[in-house]
């Protein structure tokens, strides 16, 4: 999934004059152990079902209902699926897109809107760091992209063993010298592949690496990782060069990657927390935070994983409002109301590259009122201010 095609989903609105439906399909599917159950796929077909009982009530379209029953189709099908899925669509204007996702996705849901629901997508999405997967033992390196869950191998590096060294014999003396040349051609190995990994980080390939090795390796291979590739290393799994699969590697490295995302929205969101709070490069509240948006200061925004709000949107310049006034304090044209305010604020993150971070029970960003930003400036401070003892 590239970001085109995020924005695309942004910027799709159904016309309201046909009485369309944007409709957004999430699959969550079961986790590893309890793959054998195949309760999700079950969950997504009576999700379905559910939606479609609804749909035949009276005063909806026909259009609606032809898309439910292709999704049903695709429900059907998830059987013992084990990554995550995406479907939006809108036969009404021809719109129909499906995506695999990592497993991450939340909860298996379907909703009926005038815009895509993107909130499991964005919270996915939110600090999706291009990712290197190293896996290496003393003789091969298997080194993989993985971007969302799509996993590519990007290259190998297999040290062969000199013919001198694989062919030492059993004999006591021989063996002995034969154990240090292996042990020295696996520093050679090591060694080659750390080196790579530095020249893909400083050309951009990769921002975050995740190892995966025997355990035994890897006090012998991480001495040799330059200080700066280990800064981006993220975690590690044990895993066997030979054997160890794709789903596997995918798997292990979703997980690390997950346990990191929340460590790092924590931190980052106390961080905006406590910049507010010295009016400094934060701010917190919804009023506050439209007002950044609006103001283009945003670089990430915060939000507690349930935080929805009522606000105004001017049907004629989009200004945002969390006072619910009838007009527009931007151009005076009539406002209409959102239910929730997350349903505009979604896309225009997406569209203007923000970073979209959802947390799950973070007391500061509780106290602030469950919406925060961190700010790439202040417009209302000069830069020698607060602003600058808080970058
Ligand atoms: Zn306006």
């Amino acid at each position: 999934m590239t970001r085109d095609e995020i924005r695309e989903l942004a910027a799709f609105k159904v016309d309201d004059k046909k009485g369309a439906c944007a409709l957004s399909f999430y699959f969550q599917p079961d986790p590893p152990q309890d793959r054998s159950h195949r309760r999700e796929a079950i969950v997504a077909k009576d999700v379905i079902k559910q939606a479609l009982k609804s749909a035949a009530a009276p005063g909806k379209n026909g259009s609606l209902h032809a898309d439910l029953d292709r999704i049903l189709d695709v429900a059907t099908n998830l059987r013992g699926h084990v990554r995550g899925k995406a479907v939006f669509a809108c036969s009404a204007q021809n719109f129909w897109k499906e995506y695999e996702l990592p497993p991450h996705v939340g909860a298996t849901q379907i909703y009926l809107q005038s815009r895509f629901q993107l909130k499991p997508l964005a919270a996915l999405l939110g600090a999706q760091p291009a990712l290197c997967v190293a896996v290496v033992d003393r003789q091969r390196a298997r080194i993989f992209d993985l971007r969302l869950d799509d996993l590519r191998e990007r290259g190998a590096i297999v040290h062969m063993l000199s013919r001198s060294a694989s062919s030492y014999g059993y004999n006591g003396y021989e063996a002995g010298h034969a154990e240090r040349r292996v042990a020295e051609e696996a520093l050679q190995q090591f060694k080659a592949v750390s080196e790579r990994l530095r020249t893909d980080l400083e050309k951009g390939i990769w921002e975050r690496l995740i190892i995966g090795c025997h355990d035994s390796n890897w006090p012998e291979f991480e001495p040799h990782l330059h200080p700066y590739v280990k800064q981006r290393l993220i975690g590690r799994f044990s895993a066997d060069v030979a054997s160890v699969t794709d789903e596997e590697i995918r798997d292990h490295s979703a997980d690390i990657l997950n346990r990191w995302r929340i460590e790092r929205a924590a931190t980052k969101a106390s961080e905006a927390v406590s910049f507010a709070k010295a009016h400094g490069r934060g701010v917190t509240g919804l009023r506050r935070v439209l007002q950044a948006l609006e103001a283009g200061e945003v670089q990430s925004l915060f939000l507690g994983e349930n935080y929805s709000a009522r606000a105004v949107e001017c049907s004629h310049c989009g200004h945002l409002d969390a006072h619910l006034i009838s007009s527009c304090v931007a151009c005076g044209h009539r406002t209409h109301e959102l239910g929730d305010i997350c349903d505009a604020i979604i896309p225009i993150a997406i569209r203007r590259d923000i970073e979209l971070v959802y947390l799950k029970d973070n007391d500061d960003l509780d106290r602030a009122g469950n919406i925060a930003a961190l700010l790439r400036f202040r417009s209302d401070q000069n830069r020698t201010g607060q602003v600058a003892a808080a970058s």
